[in-house]
């Protein structure tokens, strides 16, 4: 999508701290971490959030998670970390464009805000 700011991240127009890629998705530092570790995983395909996605999006998005599973491993904050999508303006949903917060390196609280 010409004017959104993650498909112009994955495109390279907008820089970032790239951390993961593969066909399917991409991720990211976060440019405000609120947490040690603070990535955004995104898929490469524009789907503005959880619910505008559809059924053909299913494999995509779980691929999304797994990506931040792998990175979780890589980074071994595999002792606790969170995934979270905010979805809609009243959970916080600023970007529209999917992304799965990779969230971790510090004790969580529960529930959050
Ligand atoms: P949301 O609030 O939509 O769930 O999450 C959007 C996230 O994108 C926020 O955590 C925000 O800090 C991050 N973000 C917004 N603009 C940029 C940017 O230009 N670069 C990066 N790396 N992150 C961004
Ligand atoms: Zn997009």
């Amino acid at each position: 999508m010409a004017d959104c700011l993650f498909c112009r991240i994955i495109r390279g127009e907008v820089p970032s701290k790239q951390v993961y890629e593969d066909e399917h998705t991409f991720a990211f530092d976060d440019i405000n971490p609120q947490a040690p570790t603070h990535v955004l995983v995104i898929p490469k395909k524009h789907i503005a959030g959880l619910k505008e996605a559809e059924a053909g999006d299913a494999e995509l998005i779980g691929r999304c998670h797994l990506a931040a599973a792998h990175i979780a491993r890589q980074r071994s904050i595999e002792d606790g970390y969170r995934t979270v999508l905010n979805v809609g303006p009243r959970a916080g949903q600023s970007v529209f464009h999917l992304h799965v917060h990779l969230i971790g390196g510090r004790t969580l609280q529960w529930p959050p805000g």
